[in-house]
């Protein structure tokens, strides 16, 4: 056993020799993307910080933007997944623009990639890029980066109460920097998208989280429903599978610190989730147009119990990953 740990070690400073040399290229290809194709989904390096980092080629659905129109959604913002590579072949699945797959291989300007739905089929050339993506390997507190996201903002006021006296676009930013301060005190490394009232495109915050390669992202909000005291409670959501542990994670962490019900984790088709490649969550920390929400979320400590439970959930997983390596 002790030597087997010895080899392993020997064989982790080896990975991480090469693995320096091969992550400084690998940035600057990042920055110059598409990346060129290669058969290797994945590939374990060293980060500048001495995390362990795995990668892989991911695959966004790239649709011509001139096809497009933002405000109307048209056959345009879908792209067929093919069961063979072939136009004639059967449409397994339509995938939606900015939406993210594992590259699973190329032929004859064909990529096969692997779906969030599971579905294994392949997209033409044309409406693919190809990026290189990394992933900390049991990152431990102080390795993580995580981008905090102030939902709305500006001209985008979001929610509000049914008294008028809470608007969500204030709220989220006062909750944010209080999870921000809370996580940097056990050495996160934290970024805001934004720390004043500012409007932000959705685009922008996906880019953002990417551009800063966060290991977590988070978009705080508070729900509101189509009638008032239809729905209370707190919600965690996730759009991509490989996130969903983490989401349960937090959401349990959130459910242990806060007297709002909880109405659990669910998959929520958010552009600021479904455009990201990083791991990424959205909380709705209650309806504002629940006047039993509203008596817990303007209590004073309300949005301290938010920060401990986000503090709380790192943690747990954190220590998760480390129980299971
Ligand atoms: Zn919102």
């Amino acid at each position: 056993m002790k030597k087997l740990k010895f080899t392993i070690g020997i064989l982790m400073i080896m990975l991480g020799f090469f693995g320096v040399i091969w992550q400084r290229k690998e940035q600057n290809e990042i920055q110059s993307q598409p990346v060129p194709l290669s058969n290797k989904t994945s590939f374990m390096t060293v980060a500048d910080n001495k995390s362990l980092t795995v990668s892989s080629q991911k695959v966004q659905i790239h649709v011509d933007p001139a096809l497009y129109s933002t405000t109307v959604e048209t056959e345009n913002d879908y792209v067929a997944l093919k069961k063979y590579p072939n136009s004639n072949s059967t449409t397994i699945d339509k995938l939606y623009r900015g939406e993210w797959g594992m590259y699973l291989g190329s032929q004859n300007g064909w990529i096969k990639i692997n779906t969030n739905d599971g579905n294994i089929g392949w997209v033409k050339k044309e409406n693919t890029q190809i990026t290189t993506s990394l992933r900390k390997v049991n990152p431990t507190l102080t390795q993580l980066k995580v981008v905090l996201d102030a939902g709305h903002g500006g001209i985008d006021t979001g929610a509000e109460s049914n008294d008028g006296t809470l608007i969500e676009k204030e709220l989220t930013l006062q909750t944010v920097k209080k999870i921000g301060a809370a996580l940097e005190k056990i050495g996160v490394n934290v970024v805001y998208t934004r720390t004043q009232d500012n409007y932000l495109a959705l685009d922008e915050i996906a880019e953002k989280s990417m551009r800063e390669s966060a290991d977590l992202f988070i978009s705080i909000h508070y729900d509101k429903y189509d009638y008032d005291n239809g729905m209370n409670g707190q919600t965690t959501y996730y759009y991509y599978q490989d996130d969903k542990f983490m989401a349960t994670v937090i959401n349990t962490a959130l459910a242990n610190n806060l007297t709002l019900g909880n109405n659990g984790v669910r998959q929520g088709n958010y552009f600021v989730l479904r455009q990201s490649n990083r791991p990424s969550l959205l909380l709705e920390l209650g309806y504002l147009n629940s006047d039993r929400d509203v008596a817990i979320i303007k209590q004073t400590d309300f949005q301290n119990k938010v920060a401990t439970g986000i503090v709380a959930g790192l943690r747990t997983y954190v220590n998760e990953l480390e129980a299971n390596k």
